[in-house]
């Protein structure tokens, strides 16, 4: 079975088993996601959700958090960990974007020059806001397709490359977010549930049996 051969089934059992994926985001919700996909390195996706909660309802718009204080940002980020880096990247990040009427760009070269914002995060804009093309290497996406010997290394922007050769591109959006959902849920970091595994045929490592 070829690498594309086996991410076809792969793409198929998980589309079974998670066929929901919630709804997706509006363009009037782009710029909370750059804000939030910043806050998140290194912090966990609850904390995020707590912080950005009071800092929306006090700045709720890209212009309002622009013209912001740095250091009520950084006040109020500070529960995510590196908060005057973080509140430093969002002020700079709010006013390209208030800039430009309000829009987050819908490229990755445009995106990229956005401060905070990295490959991860612009795939995850260009598929979850845009509906684009993109595939989102975070952690689950890079053990997974390691386990299952869809690739040989942990460099997400490898990853990246190499899911791009073997993943139908309309379909890459929607199996990182499955492979999200079946990393906390099956083949999560320390114990995965392998004897429960419904990739375990097509999986190479079986880390857990
Ligand atoms: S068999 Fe185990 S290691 Fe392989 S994908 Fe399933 S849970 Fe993960």
């Amino acid at each position: 079975m070829t690498k594309k051969q086996k991410v076809l089934k792969i793409i198929e059992i998980l589309e079974n088993r998670y066929p929901e994926l919630g709804k997706c985001l509006t363009q009037d919700e782009a710029w909370q996601l750059v804000v939030s996909v910043r806050l998140a390195a290194q912090c966990t996706d609850a904390r995020v959700d707590i912080v950005t909660k009071d800092l929306f309802a006090k700045y709720p718009s890209p212009r309002a958090l622009a013209d912001a204080p740095v250091s009520d940002i950084e006040e109020m980020v500070r529960p995510c960990g590196l908060g005057r880096t973080k509140a430093r990247d969002i002020s700079l990040a709010m006013k390209i974007i208030a800039d430009n009427d309000n829009v987050v760009p819908d490229t990755m070269e445009e995106l990229l020059k956005i401060p905070g914002v990295g490959r991860k995060s612009a795939n995850l804009i260009l598929g979850d806001i845009y509906g684009k093309p993109a595939i989102v290497t975070d952690t689950h996406c890079i053990r997974i397709c390691n386990r299952l010997g869809l690739v040989d290394t942990d460099v997400p922007q490898k990853v990246e490359m190499e899911l791009w050769k073997i993943v139908p591109p309309e379909k890459g959006n929607d199996l990182c977010h499955r492979f999200v959902l079946y990393g906390r849920d099956i083949c999560t970091a320390r114990s995965p549930k392998c004897k429960e595994c419904p990739l375990m045929d097509l999986c190479k490592a079986k880390v857990n049996l």
